[in-house]
């Protein structure tokens, strides 16, 4: 069953949702070649901290940090080490949640590494724009499929691969929610109501839509190492049309 959530609900994952935010915005700061992913998790850690939150991947499934570091062909799901530096040229997808009194905000973010070629840079454009489209649909009345279809055809009209197995998805109480959500039209007729909330996640890649998990089974890259950019922001539907938790507030 898919909850809606209540005003107060709201409120607390516009709150955690500023937290993920502010982490980005420390993030944009201080991606540069030669800092190592590791590091990169150490000032997520402690963005969070400082705001009174709850690293929410941490420890989630297991998993050993609290953001996801996804470099170049790696799609989701990286593990941030100390003997992953960063280099001029590559392109890095940080996903990092937030807990605040109860309630999650999911947020991903691709961001280049010094000079990247302009073929990443389309690729990264293409990926936020796919994810403002998707976003654009997610209002009362329409139905799943609507925001499926709006990611869809911003990859065809570029021409990039998306990818299947993994989606956005309802997020509230806990980081995974009912429902699933689709990058792609599958016929999911299930209506969107006020105060439903879905992180929207598109993940494009420059080849094939196929991807593999590696032997740490976290890391999940494309299956013939084309680059792949990723882009999240937790959305609730409102009569007055869609509202982004994970931006900073006013
Ligand atoms: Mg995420
Ligand atoms: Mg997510």
């Amino acid at each position: 069953m898919i909850k809606r959530k209540s005003r107060e609900e709201i409120k607390l994952m516009r709150h955690a949702g500023h937290i993920v935010a502010l982490v980005h915005q420390k993030m944009k700061e201080v991606v540069e070649p030669g800092i190592s992913t590791k590091e990169l998790d150490s000032i997520a850690m402690k963005v969070i901290k400082d705001n009174r939150a709850f690293p929410t991947f941490l420890g989630y499934n297991g998993f050993p940090a609290c953001i996801c570091t996804s470099i170049n062909e790696q799609v989701v799901h990286g593990i941030p080490s100390e003997n992953v530096v960063l280099k001029d040229g590559d392109i890095i997808a940080i996903d990092v949640g937030a807990t605040y009194r109860g309630l999650v905000g999911d947020s991903a973010w691709s961001y280049a590494v010094g000079n990247i070629s302009e073929e990443n840079q389309r690729l990264m454009k293409a990926t936020e724009e796919a994810l403002y489209a998707g976003i654009e649909k997610m209002r009362p009345g329409n139905v799943l499929d609507d925001i499926s279809g709006a990611v869809e055809d911003v990859a065809v009209k570029y021409g990039y691969g998306i990818v299947r197995q993994y989606g956005g998805h309802g997020v509230g109480r806990v980081m995974h929610e009912e429902p699933f959500l689709y990058n792609y039209r599958v016929g999911d007729k299930t209506l969107i109501k006020s105060g439903y909330a879905i992180a929207i996640e598109p993940m494009l890649n420059r080849g094939c839509d196929e991807v593999v998990v590696a032997s740490d089974e976290w890391t999940v890259s494309t299956r013939d190492n084309a680059p792949s950019a990723h882009f999240e922001h937790t959305v609730v539907a409102t009569d007055d049309g869609p509202q982004i938790m994970t931006k900073l507030m006013e």
